[in-house]
């Protein structure tokens, strides 16, 4: 299977998001092979967007949780306000996150804990900055990452999830990491898991997010390590995102046959 995340992030408002998504529904219409699609429109979308997918396959996630259950904390969204909004899933750890909002990895993993208490799926996105991979650092910082994002979620409370390994050079830069640098990259993931989690591991996925594109998509999806795809920037043109969908299409149907 292959799961494509369209984060539409502070981009479109309310009508704007209707529209992608119906655009998304359409898009889909009638095809044999079709990836799971979850669409993450801004808070304030998404009760609308959730009439617009009811009853099809496409799912809602959500672009931020708060790292505590309940409580005094202004303008915070708890997961069990996204699980009561029909939330299904939920990116956790973005980039633009950590780097703009300053949010840790101590943080990170608190909203991990959270995702899982409320039955949410998370996306963990993890990912080094230029420098780290320039000076051979990357493999390191992402360990890292990974270890903390899941150190406070109890063994037995861990439920699916995926990790969106999002090099920070590649965000929104238009420079899309290279296929067999997310290939080593995905596999160290996956192994990394493995070991931390041991036996206690849960079914998982490992997508590939930056600058991706209607033209580079197929390379990437049709990698059997590739599980899916997290799109920002491509998410909110619907031509964009079509191609991407017909990439993950192309490559279900040729695995099927
Ligand atoms: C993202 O927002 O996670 C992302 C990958 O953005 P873009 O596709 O625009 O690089």
């Amino acid at each position: 299977m292959k799961t494509i995340v369209a984060n539409w992030k502070m981009n479109v408002g309310v009508r704007e998001s209707v529209a992608l998504a119906r655009g998304t529904l359409l898009a889909l219409r009638g095809k044999p092979h079709l990836p799971d699609v979850v669409v993450c429109p801004s808070f304030t979308s998404l009760g609308e967007v959730r009439k617009v997918i009811a009853r099809s396959y496409v799912s809602l996630g959500a672009q931020d949780v708060s790292s505590q259950d309940q409580g005094a904390m202004t303008g915070e969204i708890s997961a069990r306000m996204l699980f009561e909004a029909g939330v299904t899933h939920v990116i956790i750890g973005h980039s633009e996150r950590r780097n703009l909002l300053h949010e840790t990895d101590e943080l990170i993993a608190q909203k991990v804990v959270q995702a899982f208490t409320h039955k949410l799926v998370p996306f963990i996105c993890v990912g080094e900055s230029k420098k780290d991979r320039e000076t051979t650092h990357h493999t390191e910082v992402v360990r890292a990452q990974l270890r903390v994002a899941l150190s406070l979620t109890d063994r037995k409370q861990l439920g699916r999830f995926f990790i969106a390994y999002e090099p920070v050079w590649a965000i929104g830069t238009g420079v899309n990491a290279g296929v067999q640098d997310i290939l080593e990259m995905h596999q160290f993931i996956r192994h990394e898991i493995v070991e931390y989690l041991g036996d206690r591991t849960p079914a998982f996925g490992v997508l590939y997010g930056g600058s991706v594109t209607g033209e580079n998509a197929y390379d990437y999806l049709r990698e059997k390590e590739v599980e899916g795809l997290l799109v920002g920037g491509a998410s909110v043109k619907l031509t964009h995102m079509t191609e991407i969908l017909k990439a993950a299409q192309s490559v279900l149907e040729r695995q099927s046959s």
